[in-house]
């Protein structure tokens, strides 16, 4: 009767927007041990907003974000909607990027009204040689709030950063204690950083966090898990969350 039940449920799913591309997935479902949930949109509603400014060497709060929103409104992603939507609310109006280029994983640069400009996280500062020294204990406290910080630098210098929150889902604590009801490993999987991770995580509660993971890596990382044993379920709001 497994055909039967496996067309029952794929068309059960399909009622309730689950697609389900292979059966054997579906088969499969009963093995699981693990399931891998991430962060942004996932447990997230993926719709961060931002919380703080802070400036070094740099004298105007609505500078720093009209030059960051500037760059960011080349971006898709949700952490640059979140700056044009406060550049916006603030009514301020943003100049023509020239040389965007989004780097998967660290952020965005372009340059603005004859600066060169960055936008993104420690890894990308670190990557272009910017110090970050007079940051570090802002960048640690806004962390642990669970805040994604943008680091924001003019020039080569560290000109601001930029505390960015999501909110977590309403249902995503419950729905993470069901999964360890039914005895399942739940891991978070995300490309930012430790600290902000780890704020989130436990107050979903999740077992273990995979933080910094590059887009392209998080399905390497579910192959390790399987290597070590495990049957995993990974759950993601996006394509470029899906194995190819
Ligand atoms: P996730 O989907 O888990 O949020 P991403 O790979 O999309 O992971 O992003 C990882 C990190 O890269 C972000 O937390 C942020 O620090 C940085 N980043 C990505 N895109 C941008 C952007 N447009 N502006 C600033 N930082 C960005
Ligand atoms: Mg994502």
């Amino acid at each position: 009767a497994t055909p039967t039940a496996v067309m029952v449920g794929t068309g059960k799913g399909a009622e309730l927007g689950i697609l389900i591309k292979k059966s054997e997935s579906l088969e499969r479902a009963g093995d699981i041990t693990t399931v891998v949930l991430d962060k942004t949109g996932t447990i997230t509603r993926g719709q961060p907003a931002v919380t703080r400014v802070y400036l070094y060497h740099f004298k105007d709060e609505d500078d720093l974000i009209r030059l960051a929103a500037s760059v960011e409104k080349g971006s898709e992603h949700p952490l640059g909607e979140a700056i044009t939507a406060e550049a916006n609310a603030r009514g301020l109006s943003l100049s023509e990027p020239l040389g965007f280029n989004a780097i998967a994983g660290h952020g965005v640069k372009a340059e603005v009204e004859n600066k060169q400009i960055l936008v993104g996280n420690r890894r990308l500062m670190e990557k272009e040689g910017i110090d970050l020294s007079g940051a570090k204990d802002d960048l640690k406290i806004l962390e642990n709030q669970a805040n994604t910080v943008l680091l924001v630098a003019i020039d080569d210098q560290l000109a601001g950063m930029i505390g960015v929150a999501d909110t977590i889902k309403e249902g995503s604590r419950k729905a993470i204690e069901n999964l360890h009801n039914m005895d399942l490993e739940v891991v978070m999987v995300t490309g930012d950083n430790h600290r902000t991770a780890s704020a989130i995580g436990k107050e979903v509660g999740v077992d273990s966090i995979l933080a910094e993971v590059l887009p392209g890596e998080k399905a390497a990382q579910v192959k390790k898990l399987q290597s070590e044993g495990r049957v995993v379920a990974m759950v993601g709001d996006g394509i470029n969350d899906a194995p190819a």
